[in-house]
């Protein structure tokens, strides 16, 4: 099996290119079959989903906008503990159906208060699209209807996803591995 180096971790390929790009087109085909003539804004989440949300939107039949917004998270006193900012939305979402695409959804939590930010900016509806879920580690109900891939629990890196700031170029994705 051949590994790569990414810092002082190994990886190795657990999901090959040609299955992301075939993965990735069929849910580009099934989002724009369900929002067909509804004008969907995709909000890509800075910085590991730009690889597939530059796949997705090449798939995207339908008239579509795309925007791009980053999480900033900062001590606050809200019931979490921490209070979320999203950075660089300057489109309304009112009366908008509303795409969120990510990269990974881990415990979940993340995406639970990017949904309640969204929402509260009063758009017609919000669809979760995300490239990777873990779903053993989700700590939420989330309703995830457009997902690429399922899998475990380990680390990964490749295809936008970083490990320390590297490895977002890797074009499959890799799971890390004993060195
Ligand atoms: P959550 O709030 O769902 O637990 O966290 C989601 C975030 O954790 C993702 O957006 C991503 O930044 C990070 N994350 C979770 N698992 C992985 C992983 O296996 N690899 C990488 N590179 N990031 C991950
Ligand atoms: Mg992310």
């Amino acid at each position: 099996m051949e590994k790569v180096k990414v810092r002082d971790k190994y990886f190795a390929v657990s999901i090959p290119e040609a299955e992301i790009k075939r993965r990735v087109a069929e849910l580009a085909a099934q989002i724009s079959k369900d929002l067909q003539g509804r004008k969907p804004i995709f909000l890509s989440v800075l910085n590991g989903s730009f690889v597939f949300a530059a796949d997705l939107l090449r798939g995207i039949t339908t008239d579509c906008e795309i925007t791009f917004i980053r999480l900033a998270s900062y001590s606050g006193t809200s019931s979490t503990g921490e209070v979320q900012q999203i950075l660089g939305l300057n489109e309304s979402l009112e009366g908008r159906t509303v795409v969120i695409v990510e990269d990974i959804i881990d415990s979940g939590l993340t995406m639970e208060r990017l949904l309640e930010s969204i929402r509260s900016l009063h758009p017609a509806e919000v669809r979760i699209a995300a490239l990777l879920v873990k779903p053993d580690n989700l700590k939420t109900e989330l309703d995830i209807p457009y997902c690429c891939f399922r899998i475990p629990n380990d680390f990964i890196v490749g295809y936008g996803l970083d490990y320390d700031g590297e490895g977002r170029n890797l074009p499959d994705i890799y799971t890390v591995v004993a060195d």
